[in-house]
């Protein structure tokens, strides 16, 4: 049995609530003794909170009671609300604390959760990119993994395997009762797991993206219209405009959403030959640096004049880049017309994206072929993400199942078979937790906050 444990749950400033959470075994004993009136379990209860050695009154507060099993740990809970002043907030704390609960680790409400059956690591490490999420996209794909949707893949291609095992141990402990499995349908097994595993392993790049973001820069030419693109993808004025050459002298950098995928958008300092001062000159060092770290990077210059021999000078200076997309901009003054569902477009000086900060034109179609160009069409099939810890596992999985494939295909012996098939499923269960060690755990737990 654990001790129990208490933990302050909402962000410690002022606000309309704050919540102390308690769970274990002695959660209802310690809120009897420091709430006003007897606790009716499975009612919200609501009273005053008092300080049970100077009969102080501390704050009125709603108390939630849940009554294990039926709570998020599986083990009772108390949540006290309280009004949302840090000094309460603290104060409650420590009364509680003073009751006998013990001050919470990091993500310890979730991992007893899990410890107690509630929910598999999966769904545990779900938790935390809700809470994480910087997208609608990838807090839906995090409530989608909560709900078990990535617990249910894992879980469906253990009960294959484990029922394929099960047959071959029996026919190998009882060879006189139970025939030999044949070839054909443990191949079959281990083609249907791995067909699965290859599926979600190839969408492993989306899911680090869509949970870790993207990098994009802005850079070309000064006065080609960069801050204003900035501007128009962020939807409201952030750089300053100028027509002055040099106006922005470093990297602004401002999260955006990308239909989904949550980006940084860097404005790079106009890079150009010629004299500009120091303090210039260390922005376009700073640019060219930023510009090397970046996924993707937009090439912009200006439609009214072209792209000339000195934005193409720009454009090669940064060409360590991995993804680029060339934009012409201003087609308000060109009134260039470009066809807005063409994917190709903007892979080639010769067929760039023409865009209008100042119309907003091409804006909408450019934020879709940047999403195109990083994560592909495949995401919209997708209904769970993976973690880099569960993309280790269901590698060494795959491994673990193409050995058993081809030693099932020269039609080695079974219980050798076997084997790599165990292998298989241990792999698995780290995923859903069924196998996994204290110090995994621990690194998974460690990352969530106190209170949760
Ligand atoms: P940067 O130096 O590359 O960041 O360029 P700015 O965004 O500061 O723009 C330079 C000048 O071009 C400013 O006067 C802007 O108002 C103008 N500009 C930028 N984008 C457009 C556009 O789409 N249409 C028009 N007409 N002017 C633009």
């Amino acid at each position: 049995m654990f001790d129990t444990i208490c933990a302050i749950a909402t962000p410690l400033s002022a606000g309309s609530i704050g919540i102390i959470r308690i769970s274990g075994e002695k959660s209802f004993e310690i809120i009897s003794k420091i709430f006003n009136k007897p606790i009716k379990p499975e009612m919200i209860n609501h009273g005053w909170i008092i300080d049970n050695e100077t009969g102080q009154k501390i704050d009125e507060v709603v108390v939630l009671p849940f009554k294990n099993p039926k709570s998020f740990t599986g083990e009772d809970i108390i949540e006290i609300q309280s009004h949302g002043s840090p000094v309460i907030i603290r104060e409650i704390l420590n009364l509680v604390l003073r009751n006998g609960a013990k001050l919470a680790q990091r993500g310890e409400f979730t991992k007893r959760a899990f410890l107690n059956h509630k929910i598999d690591l999966s769904q545990a490490e779900a938790v935390l990119d809700l809470i994480n999420a910087k997208t609608a996209k990838t807090a839906s794909l995090a409530a989608n993994n909560l709900s078990g949707s990535l617990k249910d893949e894992i879980n469906s291609m253990r009960k294959k395997i484990i029922e394929i095992l099960a047959k071959i141990t029996a026919s190998l402990d009882f060879p006189e009762d139970v025939k030999e499995v044949e070839y054909a349908e443990i191949l079959s097994v281990l083609d249907f797991t791995k067909n699965k595993i290859e599926k979600i392993l190839e969408n492993a790049h989306c899911h680090n993206i869509l949970r870790e973001g993207i990098q994009i820069a802005i850079a070309g030419c000064p006065n080609v219209g960069k801050s204003s693109l900035f501007n128009a993808l962020l939807s409201f004025q952030r750089a300053i405009v100028t027509d002055i050459a040099g106006t922005t002298r470093d990297t602004i950098s401002e999260n955006i959403d990308i239909n989904g995928v949550s980006a940084t958008l860097i404005d790079t300092a106009g890079i150009r030959e010629g004299n500009i001062d120091k303090v210039e000159q260390i922005g376009v060092e700073n640019s060219k640096t930023t510009i090397d770290d970046s996924d993707i990077i937009l090439c912009l210059y200006d439609g009214e004049n072209g792209a000339q021999s000195k934005d193409i000078e720009v454009f090669q200076m940064v060409d360590t880049c991995k993804k680029r997309l060339y934009i012409e901009t201003k087609q308000d003054k060109t009134l260039k017309n470009i066809p807005q569902e063409d994917f190709n477009i903007g892979k080639t000086l010769e067929n760039p994206i023409v865009i209008s900060s100042k119309t907003n034109y091409g804006i909408e179609n450019l934020k879709k072929i940047i999403f195109n160009e990083i994560i592909g069409a495949n995401i919209e099939d997708t209904n769970f993400i993976t973690n880099q810890r569960q993309q280790e596992a269901l590698r060494a999985a795959l491994s673990h199942i193409k050995m058993a494939q081809d030693a099932c295909k020269m039609e080695e012996l079974q219980d050798l078979i076997s084997i790599d098939i165990k292998s298989a499923l241990i792999s698995l269960g780290e995923i859903s937790g069924e196998v996994v060690n204290d110090e995994v755990l621990d690194r998974i737990f460690d990352a969530f906050c106190i209170g949760k």
